[in-house]
């Protein structure tokens, strides 16, 4: 049994989604489980949905254009119109609009879940779908019935002893099965919940964890990982060949080729991953695993943008002892911010954060009844592993640092963009 995984690049357009197919049937697998994200940028369309429901009261628009990608895709899957997966897809769009309707929670994350979650449903329903239609038989799993975690919704934990319980339950260990990315179900009410943004790499490695697989492909519109965001880095080269330990700094660093708790499953069990090109899936990729050495041997960059540096002092020139540090932390926590670096020295402490729930302000708040505070909003974190001192010294050329942070193997600087 081995898992792949296709991200939204992978299923922009119909041309894309039969490329996927033809993916399959080069690999020649027999026994797959095939887990499947939300087509080109919908997820970032649903949010949309959601918080014009929210903020405005209104969804129509937003949804017309969810709804409408979706059958320009089907048409050309499907010519003829005539196929009932026109009239599946259109039902979960109704199920969707019945929710907005008749929900009355004004959580902001429930309704996320609830609402972003049909990106997956419908693209998995209509892949499924076409594969049948072109030789491919294939089972199609909710993923909600497998990955049971608890009800933080928009970054749910996963429950694994009952999620692997599910998995060996629901997933045939022979054929092809079709799930979705991203998404689980807390166990009390079975509301959906989701796993954090970009989280199918880790659906997919859940399930390879659960079901002792093989191997897991992730398929990118990338050939591999690369020692460099290729976004913002015009000369990149291929890692062919990297370390778990490595892969999951590179990716908690901020290279979001991989999702960061990927990898930790798949180390656990010493299940291989390969990064590979969808665009040229006979080329080797990338393969990530147990103790291999970092190949080729190069610096790797990364960065992280959007995030805010604050920098706290005691009101009384006194020492940043540990019951304030204990207090910055306690709140950060519940602030729901993440901590991208910290520096502390006798009465100052900084940190770097990424407000993915729109916290600052009322972080600060509190923050200034204890300290003196400065922040910095969209701030650059870079990340250099392995570095060589003269490409920091060109990196850092005409750039603001407003911190900058250096270890054996890596150098961090914060740079005012
Ligand atoms: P998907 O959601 O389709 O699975 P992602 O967009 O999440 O794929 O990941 C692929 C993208 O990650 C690439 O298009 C690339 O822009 C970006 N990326 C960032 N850092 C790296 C890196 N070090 N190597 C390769 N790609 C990277
Ligand atoms: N569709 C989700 C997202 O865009 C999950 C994923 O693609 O990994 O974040
Ligand atoms: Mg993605």
């Amino acid at each position: 049994m081995k898992v792949f995984k296709f991200g939204g690049a992978s299923t922009k357009d119909a041309d894309n989604v039969k490329n996927v197919l033809s993916v399959i049937n080069q690999a020649e697998e027999k026994d797959l489980v095939v887990v499947i994200s939300a087509m080109g940028k919908i997820t970032n369309a649903l949010e949309y949905v959601v918080s014009d429901y929210l903020t405005n009261a209104t969804f129509q628009h937003s949804l017309k254009h969810v709804y409408d990608y979706h059958f320009e895709i089907l048409k050309e899957l499907f010519p003829g119109s005539s196929h009932s997966i026109f009239s599946e897809v259109d039902a979960l769009f109704s199920e969707l609009t019945h929710f907005l309707k008749n929900n009355k929670s004004d959580n902001h994350a429930f309704v996320y879940d609830q609402v972003v979650s049909y990106g997956e449903i419908i693209s998995s329903k209509i892949i499924s779908i076409y594969f049948s239609e072109n030789g491919i038989d294939n089972t199609w799993l909710d993923g909600r019935h497998c990955i049971k975690t608890d009800d933080n919704f928009r970054d749910a934990r996963v429950d694994w002893e009952i999620t692997e319980q599910k998995i060996s339950k629901n997933v045939n260990p022979t054929g092809i099965t079709i799930t979705q990315g991203f998404i689980g179900a807390e166990s009390v009410n079975n509301f959906t919940t989701t796993l954090g943004r970009e989280g199918s790499d880790y659906t997919a490695a859940i399930f390879a964890y659960c079901l002792n697989a093989e191997s897991v492909t992730i398929w990118k519109d990338v050939p591999g990982v690369l020692n460099a965001d290729p976004r913002y880095f015009t000369q990149t080269q291929l890692l062919s060949k990297i370390s778990y330990r490595e892969a999951i700094e590179l990716a908690f660093y901020g290279a979001s080729v991989i999702h960061p708790k990927t990898l930790q499953p798949l180390q656990r069990k010493g299940i291989p991953l390969y990064v590979k090109s969808f665009l040229s899936p006979l080329e080797n990729g990338t393969c990530v695993g147990e103790g291999v050495a970092l190949e080729p041997n190069i610096s790797c960059f990364i960065l992280k943008k959007d995030l805010v540096l604050i920098s706290l002092s005691s009101l009384d020139f006194s020492f940043m002892m540990e019951d304030h540090i204990g207090d910055v932390f306690k709140w950060l926590h519940q602030y729901k911010m993440k901590v991208e670096l910290i520096q502390n020295s006798a009465i100052s402490f900084s940190v770097c954060i990424s407000d993915k729930f729109g916290n600052l302000e009322a972080l600060l708040k509190k923050l200034r009844e204890k300290f003196s505070v400065k922040w910095n909003e969209n701030v650059t974190l870079y990340t250099i592993r392995h570095f060589d001192p003269i490409e920091v010294k060109a990196l850092r050329e005409n750039k603001q640092i407003l911190l900058k942070q250096e270890t054996q193997e890596t150098v961090q600087l914060v740079i005012k963009e």
